[in-house]
Protein backbone atom coordinates (compact mmCIF):
# COMPACT_ATOMS: atom_id res chain seq x y z
CA UNK A 1 0.00 0.00 0.00
CA UNK A 2 1.34 3.39 -0.45
CA UNK A 3 0.01 6.56 1.04
CA UNK A 4 2.00 8.79 -1.90
CA UNK A 5 -0.61 11.34 -3.24
CA UNK A 6 0.90 11.38 -7.25
CA UNK A 7 -0.23 14.75 -8.66
CA UNK A 8 -2.10 15.35 -11.94
CA UNK A 9 -0.51 17.92 -14.71
CA UNK A 10 -3.17 20.43 -13.39
CA UNK A 11 -1.76 20.44 -9.93
CA UNK A 12 1.34 20.65 -10.62
CA UNK A 13 0.58 23.81 -12.18
CA UNK A 14 -1.06 24.67 -9.19
CA UNK A 15 1.59 23.75 -6.69
CA UNK A 16 3.83 25.75 -9.19
CA UNK A 17 2.14 28.80 -8.80
CA UNK A 18 2.48 28.40 -5.19
CA UNK A 19 6.08 27.56 -5.53
CA UNK A 20 6.59 30.79 -7.65
CA UNK A 21 5.20 32.74 -4.64
CA UNK A 22 8.02 31.28 -2.53
CA UNK A 23 10.65 32.43 -5.18
CA UNK A 24 9.29 35.74 -5.71
CA UNK A 25 9.40 36.21 -1.37
CA UNK A 26 13.08 35.06 -2.23
CA UNK A 27 13.35 37.69 -4.97
CA UNK A 28 12.10 40.20 -2.91
CA UNK A 29 14.28 39.47 0.49
CA UNK A 30 17.74 39.17 -1.13
CA UNK A 31 18.37 42.83 -1.65
CA UNK A 32 18.22 43.18 2.32
CA UNK A 33 20.69 40.40 3.31
CA UNK A 34 23.63 42.41 4.05
CA UNK A 35 25.58 43.33 7.12
CA UNK A 36 23.38 45.02 10.02
CA UNK A 37 20.44 43.90 8.80
CA UNK A 38 18.39 41.63 11.77
CA UNK A 39 16.87 38.60 10.74
CA UNK A 40 13.72 39.71 12.31
CA UNK A 41 12.89 42.59 9.38
CA UNK A 42 14.04 39.93 7.15
CA UNK A 43 11.12 37.91 8.19
CA UNK A 44 8.82 40.89 8.48
CA UNK A 45 9.18 41.47 4.67
CA UNK A 46 8.54 37.68 4.09
CA UNK A 47 5.71 38.05 5.83
CA UNK A 48 4.80 40.85 3.76
CA UNK A 49 5.60 38.99 0.73
CA UNK A 50 3.02 36.26 1.79
CA UNK A 51 0.54 38.52 2.24
CA UNK A 52 0.59 40.43 -0.74
CA UNK A 53 1.20 37.72 -3.05
CA UNK A 54 -2.20 36.24 -1.33
CA UNK A 55 -0.77 33.35 0.17
CA UNK A 56 -0.80 31.21 3.28
CA UNK A 57 2.53 31.29 5.35
CA UNK A 58 2.97 27.54 6.18
CA UNK A 59 5.49 28.09 8.89
CA UNK A 60 3.91 30.57 11.27
CA UNK A 61 2.29 27.94 13.87
CA UNK A 62 3.70 24.57 12.38
CA UNK A 63 3.86 22.70 15.59
CA UNK A 64 3.78 26.49 17.41
CA UNK A 65 6.57 27.80 15.19
CA UNK A 66 6.56 31.77 15.65
CA UNK A 67 7.89 33.01 12.24
CA UNK A 68 6.95 33.27 8.74
CA UNK A 69 10.55 31.57 8.05
CA UNK A 70 13.16 29.94 9.43
CA UNK A 71 16.68 32.07 9.23
CA UNK A 72 19.76 29.58 10.21
CA UNK A 73 23.11 31.66 10.53
CA UNK A 74 26.49 30.08 10.07
CA UNK A 75 26.51 27.86 12.56
CA UNK A 76 22.65 27.08 12.55
CA UNK A 77 21.67 24.51 9.97
CA UNK A 78 17.80 24.32 10.40
CA UNK A 79 14.51 26.03 11.88
CA UNK A 80 16.53 29.02 13.11
CA UNK A 81 13.67 31.46 14.59
CA UNK A 82 14.34 35.18 13.32
CA UNK A 83 15.05 37.34 16.05
CA UNK A 84 17.36 40.51 16.90
CA UNK A 85 20.78 38.70 15.77
CA UNK A 86 22.42 40.99 13.12
CA UNK A 87 23.71 39.75 9.90
CA UNK A 88 27.58 40.14 9.83
CA UNK A 89 30.23 40.53 6.41
CA UNK A 90 31.36 36.92 5.80
CA UNK A 91 27.68 35.16 7.35
CA UNK A 92 26.20 32.51 5.38
CA UNK A 93 22.49 32.46 6.04
CA UNK A 94 20.30 29.88 4.76
CA UNK A 95 16.34 31.04 4.87
CA UNK A 96 13.27 28.58 4.49
CA UNK A 97 10.35 29.89 3.15
CA UNK A 98 6.91 27.74 2.28
CA UNK A 99 3.88 29.18 1.16
CA UNK A 100 0.34 28.05 0.64
CA UNK A 101 -2.31 28.93 -2.15
CA UNK A 102 -4.80 27.32 -4.05
CA UNK A 103 -4.73 24.44 -1.85
CA UNK A 104 -1.02 23.69 -2.75
CA UNK A 105 2.15 23.78 -0.95
CA UNK A 106 5.44 25.52 -2.36
CA UNK A 107 8.47 24.78 0.05
CA UNK A 108 12.26 25.93 -0.99
CA UNK A 109 15.31 27.41 1.17
CA UNK A 110 17.97 29.44 0.04
CA UNK A 111 21.56 30.36 0.99
CA UNK A 112 22.90 33.66 0.71
CA UNK A 113 26.65 34.83 1.68
CA UNK A 114 26.97 38.14 3.57
CA UNK A 115 29.60 40.34 2.03
CA UNK A 116 32.92 38.70 1.86
CA UNK A 117 32.42 35.60 3.45
CA UNK A 118 35.69 32.84 3.73
CA UNK A 119 36.90 30.30 0.95
CA UNK A 120 35.99 27.93 3.68
CA UNK A 121 32.38 29.26 3.95
CA UNK A 122 32.11 29.13 -0.08
CA UNK A 123 33.02 25.50 -0.83
CA UNK A 124 30.50 24.55 2.31
CA UNK A 125 27.73 26.59 0.40
CA UNK A 126 29.17 25.01 -3.17
CA UNK A 127 28.68 21.77 -1.78
CA UNK A 128 25.24 22.28 -1.01
CA UNK A 129 23.96 23.98 -4.24
CA UNK A 130 25.81 21.01 -5.97
CA UNK A 131 24.05 18.41 -3.63
CA UNK A 132 20.64 19.72 -4.44
CA UNK A 133 21.67 19.82 -8.49
CA UNK A 134 22.36 16.40 -8.18
CA UNK A 135 19.50 15.18 -6.41
CA UNK A 136 16.89 17.39 -8.96
CA UNK A 137 18.92 15.81 -11.93
CA UNK A 138 18.27 12.23 -10.54
CA UNK A 139 14.90 12.98 -10.31
CA UNK A 140 13.27 11.28 -13.45
CA UNK A 141 11.02 8.77 -14.11
CA UNK A 142 12.21 5.24 -13.65
CA UNK A 143 15.13 6.10 -11.45
CA UNK A 144 14.55 5.31 -8.00
CA UNK A 145 14.01 6.74 -4.63
CA UNK A 146 17.24 5.35 -3.64
CA UNK A 147 19.22 6.43 -6.68
CA UNK A 148 17.89 9.86 -6.61
CA UNK A 149 19.09 9.96 -3.13
CA UNK A 150 22.62 8.78 -3.68
CA UNK A 151 23.43 11.18 -6.01
CA UNK A 152 23.37 14.12 -3.23
CA UNK A 153 25.15 11.32 -0.80
CA UNK A 154 27.48 11.08 -3.28
CA UNK A 155 28.44 14.91 -3.53
CA UNK A 156 28.50 15.23 0.04
CA UNK A 157 30.36 12.62 1.03
CA UNK A 158 33.21 12.94 -2.01
CA UNK A 159 33.59 16.82 -0.23
CA UNK A 160 34.04 15.31 2.96
CA UNK A 161 31.98 17.74 4.37
CA UNK A 162 29.21 16.53 7.10
CA UNK A 163 25.89 15.20 5.97
CA UNK A 164 23.27 16.33 8.27
CA UNK A 165 21.34 12.82 8.73
CA UNK A 166 18.77 14.13 11.42
CA UNK A 167 16.44 16.11 9.04
CA UNK A 168 15.10 15.21 5.77
CA UNK A 169 13.46 16.37 2.20
CA UNK A 170 9.56 15.22 1.99
CA UNK A 171 7.08 14.38 -0.43
CA UNK A 172 4.68 17.59 -0.75
CA UNK A 173 1.39 18.55 -2.33
CA UNK A 174 -1.55 19.42 -0.73
CA UNK A 175 0.52 19.22 2.95
CA UNK A 176 3.71 20.25 3.25
CA UNK A 177 4.73 17.58 4.60
CA UNK A 178 3.76 14.01 2.67
CA UNK A 179 4.88 11.07 1.83
CA UNK A 180 7.48 9.60 1.63
CA UNK A 181 10.34 10.86 3.45
CA UNK A 182 13.41 12.09 1.44
CA UNK A 183 16.63 11.31 3.43
CA UNK A 184 20.57 12.72 2.04
CA UNK A 185 21.81 9.31 3.10
CA UNK A 186 20.69 5.82 1.63
CA UNK A 187 20.36 3.62 4.83
CA UNK A 188 19.51 -0.34 4.54
CA UNK A 189 15.78 0.87 5.80
CA UNK A 190 15.63 3.29 2.62
CA UNK A 191 16.57 0.33 0.55
CA UNK A 192 13.49 -1.50 1.61
CA UNK A 193 11.06 1.31 0.94
CA UNK A 194 13.11 1.84 -2.14
CA UNK A 195 10.47 2.35 -5.07
CA UNK A 196 10.74 3.33 -8.81
CA UNK A 197 10.08 7.53 -9.41
CA UNK A 198 6.71 8.14 -11.68
CA UNK A 199 5.31 10.91 -12.97
CA UNK A 200 3.02 12.81 -10.60
CA UNK A 201 5.56 12.41 -7.68
CA UNK A 202 6.64 15.91 -6.38
CA UNK A 203 9.36 15.94 -3.12
CA UNK A 204 10.86 18.44 -1.58
CA UNK A 205 14.83 17.93 -2.10
CA UNK A 206 16.37 19.55 1.21
CA UNK A 207 20.19 18.75 1.92
CA UNK A 208 21.85 20.52 4.67
CA UNK A 209 25.81 20.54 4.84
CA UNK A 210 28.25 21.08 7.65
CA UNK A 211 31.64 22.32 7.06
CA UNK A 212 32.74 19.71 9.67
CA UNK A 213 31.06 16.89 11.05
CA UNK A 214 27.46 15.86 10.05
CA UNK A 215 26.56 16.11 14.50
CA UNK A 216 23.55 18.58 15.09
CA UNK A 217 21.88 19.07 18.25
CA UNK A 218 18.88 21.20 18.93
CA UNK A 219 19.11 24.59 21.16
CA UNK A 220 17.14 25.37 24.42
CA UNK A 221 14.16 27.40 22.44
CA UNK A 222 13.26 23.82 20.72
CA UNK A 223 13.81 25.15 17.37
CA UNK A 224 16.92 26.14 15.97
CA UNK A 225 19.17 23.19 14.86
CA UNK A 226 22.88 24.02 15.56
CA UNK A 227 26.39 21.84 14.12
CA UNK A 228 27.37 20.41 17.36
CA UNK A 229 31.31 21.06 16.42
CA UNK A 230 30.42 25.10 15.49
CA UNK A 231 31.09 24.84 12.22
CA UNK A 232 29.62 26.85 9.14
CA UNK A 233 26.22 25.02 7.52
CA UNK A 234 24.25 25.35 4.82
CA UNK A 235 20.60 24.61 3.46
CA UNK A 236 19.20 24.69 -0.27
CA UNK A 237 15.82 23.26 -0.97
CA UNK A 238 13.55 23.09 -4.26
CA UNK A 239 10.25 21.95 -4.88
CA UNK A 240 10.08 19.25 -7.71
CA UNK A 241 7.78 17.07 -10.20
CA UNK A 242 8.72 14.03 -11.76
CA UNK A 243 7.64 14.33 -15.03
CA UNK A 244 7.06 12.52 -18.47
CA UNK A 245 10.09 15.17 -19.54
CA UNK A 246 11.96 14.78 -16.42
CA UNK A 247 12.33 16.95 -13.38
CA UNK A 248 10.74 20.00 -13.36
CA UNK A 249 11.46 22.60 -10.39
CA UNK A 250 8.37 24.52 -9.35
CA UNK A 251 10.17 27.16 -6.39
CA UNK A 252 10.92 29.34 -9.30
CA UNK A 253 9.99 32.80 -10.14
CA UNK A 254 10.23 35.34 -12.59
CA UNK A 255 13.75 35.83 -14.46
CA UNK A 256 14.73 32.39 -13.17
CA UNK A 257 15.57 28.57 -14.81
CA UNK A 258 16.82 25.28 -13.50
CA UNK A 259 19.68 25.19 -13.48
CA UNK A 260 20.31 28.56 -12.23
CA UNK A 261 21.29 31.20 -14.53
CA UNK A 262 24.70 32.94 -14.18
CA UNK A 263 24.99 35.24 -11.53
CA UNK A 264 21.64 34.10 -9.45
CA UNK A 265 21.26 34.82 -6.18
CA UNK A 266 20.48 32.74 -3.43
CA UNK A 267 19.98 29.50 -5.92
MG1 LIG B 1 11.69 24.14 3.64
MG1 LIG C 1 11.02 21.08 3.32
Amino acid sequence: MSLIQYKSAREIELMAEAGSMVARTFQRIAPMIQPGVKTSAIDEAVRDSISELGGTPLFLGYHGFPAHSCISVNEEVVHGIPGDRQLMDGDLVSIDIGIGAQGFCGDSARSFLVGEASQETQEVLTVCRKALANGIEAAYPGNTLCGLISSIEEVIEASGRGLVKEFVGHGIGRNMHEEPQVPNFVSNDLKKRDFELREGLVLAIEPMVNGGGGGVKTLKDGWTVVTRDGSVSAHCEHTVAITADGPRVLTLGPGESWPPLPGAVGQ
